[in-house]
């Protein structure tokens, strides 16, 4: 980053920077890092899909659950993600199990993000899979209290990006039709109290892409177009 300010007055100089630099001008060179975080959810299978994503050019990916449907064709989905290794983050979805995505992360080396922190400069990140209950009784559910009781780890650490597979309830993000909200109450609460500058989340396909803002919180469902956080 290139930071050119005028607030002082210095004698006239040509120091020859592109031709851009006059008198009374100064330039600060800041030696920021950014990271790219590539965050998304709910591939279920679609092979085009992730390897899209794949494409992209990021230091880190997120993959917020569901990379596939009832824990069905996870190698296939594995060999797609594998070219980026350790930088490949997964959360279970409703659509798979805990031992499923640890097995998972374990043989291609990828990190298993459940119920894990992650520190990128002062920037805290935190992720839970699974989702609330819902009617097709897929494996990766949790109660509203197991939700709450999982997500209140997370409190002290106060992460700036939080990453859910199920999205808040009764907010764009978790919108199935009129009406009818599919979201969890424990996700929006914690949202609530903790207030990350972001949060993101998948399961509702109906909401992909949408985007609200809960106090200070800026809220995503990020899908399976996904969405590219620089910090
Ligand atoms: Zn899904």
């Amino acid at each position: 980053m290139i930071f050119v300010g005028q607030l002082f007055f210095e004698p006239t100089v040509d120091i020859g920077l592109m031709g851009i630099l006059h008198e009374r001008t100064w330039v600060v060179y800041y030696d920021t890092k950014v990271s790219r975080l590539l965050v998304f959810s709910d591939i279920h299978n679609d092979a085009r899909a992730l390897e899209r994503l794949m494409a992209i050019d990021a230091d880190y990916y997120f993959a917020a659950g569901d990379l596939v449907s009832w824990a069905r064709g996870l190698e296939q989905i594995g060999g797609i993600m594998q070219a980026r290794g350790k930088r490949v983050y997964v959360l279970p979805g409703n659509h798979e199990s805990e031992a499923d995505i640890a097995e998972f992360c374990k043989r291609h080396g990828f990190v298993n993000f459940h119920g894990a922190t992650l520190e990128i400069g002062d920037v805290r990140i935190a992720g839970l899979g699974y989702s609330n209950p819902t009617p097709f009784d897929t494996p990766g559910e949790y109660t509203e209290q197991e939700l709450a009781a999982r997500l209140a780890k997370f409190a002290e650490f106060k992460p700036t990006v939080m990453i859910c597979h199920a999205p808040p309830l009764n907010s764009p993000l978790d919108r199935v039709h009129d009406g009818l909200h599919a979201g969890s109450r424990a996700v929006r609460e914690f949202i609530e109290k903790v207030q990350p500058a972001h949060f993101f989340c998948g399961h509702i396909h109906e909401a992909e892409g949408k985007v609200t803002q809960m106090g200070s919180t800026r809220a995503m469902n990020v899908g399976k177009r996904g969405y590219l956080l620089e910090i």
